[in-house]
């Protein structure tokens, strides 16, 4: 395209050129003829004749024909070999195709191409051209027309040499040109080419790869970086997910191995012996509970991934909650001691089942992580605007090392897995999704063997 252009450019250029060359070169030439003429009238006044030589010698030096004709225009003299090639070319006559006046006795004719063409084919070049210079001289009976003829033969061969070296050079430039902006583009494309072969490569289980940034231009630079940023962030999504898969799974294969296991005993010894049969039943339902729970949990978290986890917002007052919550855990629990010293009346606009669910999740942890005869204490106060709740125990408290991790999912501190203790690790990613669904805060606070405070917001109803 741009090689083109520039061929378009170079092709008007040169016509310019060619054509101011080409009037200059006619504008000298026209004044040589005039020079002539003058030259040749000065003789013909000072002799009163015709000097023939001293024309013949003219016509040479300047490369012209030289023909003198009478008033009737009947020819006097020419220095052409043939005279029939000496006719007196008439301006006024409408059949000489003139070009161009060149002066006022002077004009550039072209040959015709018109069947009534008089003019005979040898005054003109081969290009068809001629330059002729037609005045009389002197007065009355000795009037005589002198005509010079020139057929610009340097002047067209200048041209041709001229017009062959522009187009030569023109056309050793346009291919430089060419084959430098081949060059050019191709380096210049490099990069996305590389981009392209690369980014053809990232696969699901290369998502390791990275572009090279380093010595590329800005442009590319950013693009590639903002790609590698890309793909940081899906390759640690993807394994988040990866692990996510894999801590499911492996929590899955624990109360399957255990139902398998009872199943077997059964099969072998249990059918007739009631205490095995008892023993095995009541382990299964457990261990078919959990499995519940746990595929539950899972599919909360999936649904609130998809964002597709069903939230029903309504008005109510968080202080009924938390009584029905701590009517509800005293009723499952007496090995502790269940506080609520501060219980303000806040109307909040939330899912009411899923913050009772956040904060079962808590009061539960309190009660699995705190040794019987600590007590949990449940608060709910307002603050800027918010409904701030507290769930704190007296427990065993979290190490400080896994604090940044107990809202991770599958996380747990104790990595130990009893019965007792050991939950899915799922609960406190639960409870941080509904919080934080809620556009509430969340924060835990631990000290080993002193106890554990977790603390979250719920914006209240203004
Ligand atoms: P589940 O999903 O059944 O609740 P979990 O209780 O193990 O299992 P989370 O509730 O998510 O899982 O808690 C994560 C971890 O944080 C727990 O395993 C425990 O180590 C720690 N933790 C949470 N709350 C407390 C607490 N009140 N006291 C001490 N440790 C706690
Ligand atoms: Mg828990």
């Amino acid at each position: 395209m741009y090689a083109f252009v520039i061929t378009l450019i170079l092709g008007v250029l040169t016509m310019g050129i060619l054509a101011s060359g080409l009037a200059y070169m006619m504008k000298s030439e026209s004044d040589d003829l005039q020079r002539d003429f003058v030259l040749i009238a000065d003789y013909m006044n000072k002799e009163q004749g015709i000097p023939e030589n001293n024309i013949s010698q003219l016509s040479k030096l300047s490369d012209t024909s030289i023909s003198v004709f009478d008033e009737r225009h009947k020819l006097l003299f020419t220095t052409e070999q043939d005279s029939d090639a000496a006719v007196f070319v008439d301006r006024y006559e409408n059949h000489v195709n003139v070009v161009e006046y060149t002066g006022t006795n002077r004009m550039l004719i072209a040959n015709p191409v018109s069947p009534n063409n008089k003019l005979p084919q040898e005054i003109f070049n081969e290009y068809g051209f001629a330059l002729v210079l037609n005045d009389k001289v002197g007065e009355g009976s000795s009037l005589k027309y002198v005509q010079i003829i020139d057929k610009l033969t340097q002047e067209t061969a200048y041209a041709g040499i001229f017009v062959i070296t522009l187009l030569a050079s023109e056309v050793f430039f346009i291919i430089v040109i060419v084959i430098i902006g081949v060059m050019a583009s191709k380096r210049l494309l490099r990069p996305i080419k590389q981009m392209t072969d690369a980014v053809n490569n990232v696969t699901i289980n290369q998502l390791d790869m990275r572009l090279d940034i380093t010595g590329s231009q800005n442009e590319f630079k950013d693009l590639a970086g903002t790609f590698n940023n890309m793909l940081d962030r899906l390759q640690s999504s993807y394994e988040m997910q990866n692990q996510f898969v894999s801590d499911a799974s492996h929590e899955l294969r624990t109360p399957i191995s255990v139902i398998q296991g009872y199943v077997n005993l059964l099969d072998r010894w249990g059918k007739n012996d009631n205490k095995v049969l008892e023993e095995s039943i009541t382990a299964i339902k457990s261990e078919a509970e959990d499995m519940k729970n746990l595929i539950e949990n899972l599919l909360f978290l999936a649904r609130g991934d998809k964002d597709v986890q069903k939230v029903e917002k309504k008005d109510f007052n968080i202080n009924e909650l938390i009584d029905e919550i701590i009517r509800e855990t005293k009723l499952i629990d007496d090995n502790h001691e269940i506080i609520c010293k501060r219980n303000e009346g806040i109307s909040i606009y939330a899912d009411y089942s899923l913050i009772k669910e956040a904060i079962r999740i808590f009061v539960d942890n309190s009660l699995k992580y705190t040794p019987e005869g600590g007590s949990i204490e449940l608060q709910c106060y307002s603050q800027n605007n918010n409904a701030v709740i507290t769930v704190e125990d007296t427990g065993r408290g979290i190490p400080r090392e896994d604090l940044p991790h107990v809202f991770e999912r599958f996380y747990r501190a104790d990595k130990s897995r009893t019965k007792q203790t050991g939950g899915t690790g799922l609960g406190m990613a639960i409870a941080k999704w509904i919080v934080l669904r809620h556009g509430g805060t969340i924060k835990v606070q631990s000290e080993i063997n002193i106890g554990t405070k977790i603390e979250f917001t719920i914006p209240a109803k203004i």
